[in-house]
């Protein structure tokens, strides 16, 4: 039995302005304002976070960030910190994204300073792990995911763990239309629940929430979300517009 309470993230990308972001954001208040079985994010860019955070006040969505530094301040041109996000009441923020990773050279090692600078802040971090379409084709899909999984999580505590979500996206997935059948994303999230119980143990791994991403949509989400280890879904597209997100959400319920 599957007692972890599923988790539909939107990740906005550089998409919307300030006012587009209001207008969707008032789209998706009202209906989920008597929503409970789902937990919902939504991941807009760094120039709307305020807009959309004030818009959210005395909602139940959350609101999440799509990269951070990991230093607190500093002269790092053009970044942005924990304690910006704090302030701005952002409470998870998406970590090493295969677009971070692929366009903008973010390792293991980087993805996971940041992880590690999310949780001593309090913020929760969503760990973004994924093969290519040539690894998959070369048999490397579970040895990329492992890799990625430890680098990301070395030196985080136990009585951390829980605050970590962790997505696996294969990037050949996203933003392309292919998505990976339930059995395959099935076979990687259990590989990954069993990473996490070698890592901390069997009570922890329980709790930690692994997402899925890549492609997913209204047609194809019942059938991902109801595997045993697929806890929701991190959205790219398909958050862009009120009534798909909505659906999946409902999906997901
Ligand atoms: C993503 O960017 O995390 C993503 C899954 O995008 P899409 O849903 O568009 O494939």
């Amino acid at each position: 039995m599957n007692f972890r309470k599923k988790l539909i993230a939107g990740n906005w990308k550089m998409n919307k302005s300030g006012a587009e972001a209001a207008d969707l954001v008032a789209d998706l208040v009202a209906p989920l304002a008597s929503q409970t079985e789902v937990d919902v994010l939504i991941c807009p860019p760094f120039t709307a976070l305020e807009t959309v955070s004030r818009k959210l006040e005395g909602s139940s969505i959350k609101l999440g960030a799509q990269n951070m530094h990991a230093e607190l301040s500093g002269a790092y041109t053009g970044e942005i910190s924990a304690p910006m996000l704090r302030d701005l009441f952002v409470t998870y923020v998406i970590l090493g994204h295969s677009e971070r990773r692929q366009l903008f050279g973010e390792t293991d090692a980087v993805v996971n300073t940041k992880v590690l600078a999310a949780l001593k802040n309090e913020l929760r971090p969503i760990l973004c792990v994924g093969e290519t379409l040539a690894e998959r084709e070369a048999g490397d899909t579970l040895r990329v995911v492992q890799t990625q999984v430890e680098a990301g999580l070395a030196g985080v505590y136990a009585e951390h763990a829980a605050s970590v979500t962790i997505a696996y996206e294969p990037v050949w997935a996203i933003g392309t239309g292919k998505v990976a059948t339930a059995e395959q994303a099935q076979e990687v999230h259990a590989f990954i629940r069993s990473l996490l119980v070698t890592r901390f143990d069997d009570t922890i791994a329980r709790k930690i929430r692994l997402l899925y991403g890549g492609s997913m949509k209204p047609a194809n989400a019942p059938e991902l979300l109801t595997q045993q280890d697929i806890d929701g879904g991190l959205i790219g597209g398909a958050s862009l517009e009120a009534r798909s997100f909505l659906e999946l959400i409902e999906a997901a319920a």
